[in-house]
């Protein structure tokens, strides 16, 4: 069985200029999405996402012509690339999606079977006022989410904190709360001074006494022993690691004890295969993974294979923040959208392979030129 061609279909992703902006000043491509499909001599061609995998011509013949089921030597060769351009893991989940459609299984049968399902936490993007985080808490109980997780910007953190408290006043202890401060990584260009340690760690204990599930990404990248240190003074868990580069560098961290929960994202950060064994490693450690979905729904349909595998948790990150951020936003190219249970969890896509079907229309209509 040979590789006979990796075609890339980019798209547009239309986005409310508010939630544009909350992230980054200049819109830019990598609010798009680029579809990846690998055709086979056989017939089975498998589909991926999560990159805009720009750059990745050149590289396109290191596959070519091979097994698609060799994967451990296609990842080691994602990861020689990755190392002097861009991370093409997009292509990693298209070959579990040939691997499962060949076996007839669901990825997350391949990756150890440990479950068909997890509750999913409505995870929100945009930075919103205190009463405004607080109906959409609520609109997300009644939508049937019993978990949420609230941004709050390192440059307004009272605000932040005040949206917390609005939010917790008015759903009680009967939603989760989980806070992300996204300092472990930067947009391009964003140059401005991380928030300091000190003013972290008064953050952390304000969010603690809030009852905060886990705060994410409370300080950037590298600092290990103040990410250690924030869990022993302050109590709160501590999450991470959605865009870390390499798997070492999360079982550094690991090692280290500074996390509760990792998150590595299978189709930005470190790849499918390699997310799996962070994972594993997490949970051998009893910590929680489950790892980031920030990119579209065929992005996440592959991180829920991977973290239902291994069997992580105890929820998995489901991106949702009406009305900037919808279903239609999330899953415009896939046939049918991803969407939780009547008890807020997501099922698992029984199918073979990732288990979702294109909408070869919306990929017409949303390409860029
Ligand atoms: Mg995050």
């Amino acid at each position: 069985m040979k590789i006979t061609a990796i075609r890339l279909d980019r798209m547009r992703i239309p986005l409310d200029p508010p939630f544009l902006a909350a992230w980054d000043p200049v819109p830019r491509r990598w609010f798009g999405a680029t579809l990846v499909r690998v055709e086979t001599d056989e017939g089975v061609t498998g589909v991926g996402s999560g990159g805009t995998m720009d750059g990745f011509a050149p590289y396109e013949e290191l596959f070519l012509g091979r097994d698609p089921r060799q994967i451990v030597r296609h990842v080691q060769t994602i990861e020689t690339i990755g190392f002097h351009v861009g991370r093409y893991w997009p292509l990693e989940a298209a070959l579990w999606d040939i691997a499962g459609k060949l076996s007839g299984q669901p990825v997350a049968v391949l990756f150890g079977g440990a479950r068909a399902s997890l509750p999913a936490y409505a995870s929100f993007g945009e930075l919103k006022s205190p009463a405004e985080r607080a109906d959409s808490v609520v609109a997300a109980r009644e939508a049937g989410f019993r978990a949420v997780k609230i941004r709050i910007s390192r440059a307004d953190v009272a605000s932040g904190v005040a949206a917390v408290r609005a939010a917790r006043e008015a759903v009680g202890d009967g939603v989760e709360i989980m806070v992300d401060l996204n300092q472990w990584w930067r947009m391009p260009g964003d140059i401005s001074p991380a928030l300091d340690a000190a003013s972290v760690r008064r953050l952390a204990s304000e969010l603690r006494d809030l009852g905060v599930l886990w705060l994410e990404e409370p300080l950037p990248a590298g600092e290990v022993d103040g990410m250690r240190m924030l869990r022993e003074q302050t109590g709160i868990r501590v999450a991470g690691g959605e865009m870390a580069r390499t798997p070492a560098e999360l079982l550094d961290v690991i090692s280290a004890g500074a996390l509760d929960v990792v998150q590595p994202d299978a189709v930005l950060a470190v790849g499918m295969l390699r997310a799996r064994t962070v994972g594993e490693v997490a949970l051998l450690r009893h910590h929680w993974f489950t790892p980031h979905t920030w990119t579209d729904g065929l992005g996440l349909i592959a991180n829920l294979h991977l973290v239902a595998g291994v069997g992580g948790g105890p929820y998995v990150e489901f991106p949702y923040d009406p009305p900037g951020w919808t279903e239609q936003r999330r899953d415009f190219f896939l046939a049918a959208p991803v969407r939780i249970d009547s008890g807020g969890c997501l099922q698992v896509p029984a199918g073979p392979g990732l288990g979702v079907q294109i909408d070869e229309d919306a990929v017409s209509h949303w390409a860029l030129p």
